[in-house]
């Protein structure tokens, strides 16, 4: 059986182990099968979380301009209690 040295976890490893890949010498991934699971799990919860962190701050925007020209007269006591939220929210967290 053909072995490979995965360049993630330099660990070698039977030719089954890779993901197959055409455009690479032997026909398969540089990465094995573990560190490429490992690698889209950790890339994909990131991007993940920052759209929706991005998608939350763009939201919160538009709603508070809204606030802003529809009901001046709470819109500093909106800015206010969200300004507590965080503030409890970031609490105990560190
Ligand atoms: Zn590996």
């Amino acid at each position: 059986m053909k072995k490979k040295k995965c360049s993630t976890c330099k660990i070698l490893k039977e030719l089954k182990k890779f993901h197959k890949c055409k455009s690479s010498a032997d026909g398969h991934q540089y990465q094995c099968i573990k560190c490429r699971k490992d690698y889209d799990g950790k890339h994909n919860s990131y991007v993940y979380n920052r759209e929706k962190k991005n998608a939350n701050a763009r939201l919160q925007t538009k709603i508070l301009k809204i606030i802003k020209r529809d009901y001046p007269e709470v819109y500093d006591k909106v800015i206010k209690r969200i300004n507590e939220l965080k503030a409890e929210a970031t609490d105990g967290q560190d």
